[in-house]
């Protein structure tokens, strides 16, 4: 692996002629079109684990959100876009959470915001209508982008010619880099950029990653804390 460049909190990668800027919070923006893109946030993640009597601590769907609000702000976001799995299950749906929720729509009442539906998006419900998302599925156009929670990664060759020309923005794989000297190894968490487009890192504080590989003709952006790395293969 080689190192195509590095930057603190945020760095741009150019895709198919589009600029899009990885930042440190696991998030991706598209400036031009004041895109902010999140994936699996898994919101009520510890509800769900405490509905089943597991103890697990709570706190991180207010954080995690707030970790949102502090982005859209912070980049003047006009669109937030959620590709897939906002939601972990059914008991997610707190009245805690839905107040968090509320207070943060309201303090972005003027952002608009797309939830493509994921998996467990899907088998929780959607989220009532005064959250005020757009709810879609997969596929969805946006400027020059196919927004999905799936990566379409084991598509057959014929189909993905005809997808070629959009940039696939993508989640669900949780992705991370295990980078591993002789004596130790780490996962960091990633942008894996293959193909046709980019699979985000999972947005949500208590989501697990799985490792994926850079293969000749593809990279990653991994983040250390604040610090982000595009690495690429050797190939
Ligand atoms: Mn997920």
């Amino acid at each position: 692996m080689k190192a195509l460049a590095s930057g603190r909190g945020r760095l741009p990668i150019a895709v198919n002629g589009e600029t899009l800027l990885c930042l440190a919070a696991h998030a991706l923006l598209w400036p031009q079109g004041r895109v902010l893109f999140v994936a699996d946030v898994h919101l009520g993640k510890a509800a769900s684990f405490r509905a089943a009597g597991v103890a697990m601590p709570g706190g991180h769907s207010a954080h995690d959100l707030d970790r949102i609000a502090t982005l859209l702000d912070e980049h003047e976001a006009a669109h937030l876009v959620i590709l897939g799995d906002l939601i972990h299950t059914r008991e997610s749906y707190t009245t805690a959470l839905d107040q968090k929720f509320r207070q943060f729509r309201a303090r972005h009442a003027d952002v608009a915001m797309t939830l493509v539906r994921g998996n467990h998006d899907r088998h929780a419900g959607d989220p009532p209508a005064h959250w005020g998302l757009q709810l879609v599925a997969e596929p969805f156009e946006l400027g020059p982008f196919t927004c999905l929670h799936e990566p379409l990664l084991a598509v057959p060759p014929a189909r993905t010619e005809e997808q070629h020309h959009t940039i696939e923005l993508a989640g669900h794989l949780h992705p991370s880099l295990r980078l591993t000297t002789a004596r130790e190894s780490v996962a960091l968490p990633c942008f894996w950029q293959h193909h046709r487009g980019i699979v985000l890192p999972s947005f949500g504080s208590v989501t697990g990653s799985s490792p994926i590989s850079i293969d000749i003709g593809k990279s990653a952006v991994v983040v250390a804390g604040q610090q982000l790395h595009h690495l690429g293969s050797r190939g």
